[in-house]
């Protein structure tokens, strides 16, 4: 990532930003520019969400290309890559899992293959869940209505309790988040983070898969 960029216009150096600090012309962002500068933010997946929304919002209503009609072709040209940039930056920064991908990649580390295992510590829970999802579906076709009022009700106690992980997962996401600032070593925070992350990847799609099966009730 370029520390500093230089305007088009008056030929100021300054950090990557949306508007020249000594100009104020719309400026490019460079391709590679990292989320956090694209909002002004230090590198640090700890944010204020109420406060990226805000910036956002401003952001997006500076930028729109309708503001830029008349402005030069730079102009015009910037105000619409920067809207898509702005954009995919937000659609990451706002949700804790993608910053928490997101942050792998800056740290160059991805989740990849081990993202489709079957997190040690879900094991038991996802082998639990798959069982009921089989007596659905045996219940679906041969069961009485009895049966079925009782899966219902079975598999309605499974939705809350995944719901009480995936809280749990939210409060250790955010714990991991707020130690970044101060690590002198990051590898156990990183492997801290990924295993995190699978397991909130993975119980989002068992989650899913019981909710589709209470929706056939
Ligand atoms: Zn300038």
């Amino acid at each position: 990532m370029p520390t500093v960029v230089r305007c088009w216009r008056c030929q100021d150096e300054h950090i990557p930003q949306v508007f020249c600090p000594a100009c104020e012309a719309l400026q490019p962002l460079p391709p590679d520019i990292d989320y956090f500068t694209v909002f002004g933010l230090a590198r640090d997946p700890v944010l204020d969400e109420q406060a990226l929304a805000n910036t956002y919002y401003d952001l997006s209503r500076q930028l729109h290309p309708d503001l830029h009609q008349t402005g030069t072709a730079e102009e015009q040209e910037a105000s619409l890559q920067n809207t898509a940039v702005l954009n995919r930056a937000y659609r990451t920064l706002r949700d804790p899992v993608q910053r928490g991908q997101y942050w792998l990649e800056l740290n160059g580390e991805q989740l990849g293959k081990e993202n489709n295992k079957v997190p040690p510590d879900l094991a038991l829970l996802v082998f639990e869940v798959q069982e009921q999802l089989a007596a659905v579906r045996e219940a679906q076709s041969a069961g009485t209505d009895d049966a079925r009022a009782g899966l219902k009700s079975e598999l309605t106690q499974v939705w809350d309790d995944l719901d009480d992980r995936m809280q749990g997962l939210q409060q250790k996401l955010a714990a991991n988040f707020s130690k970044w600032r101060q690590a002198d070593d990051a590898s156990d925070l990183l492997s801290g983070l990924k295993r995190v992350l699978s397991e909130m990847a993975y119980l989002r799609t068992l989650t899913r898969d019981v909710e589709k099966a209470l929706s056939i009730f």
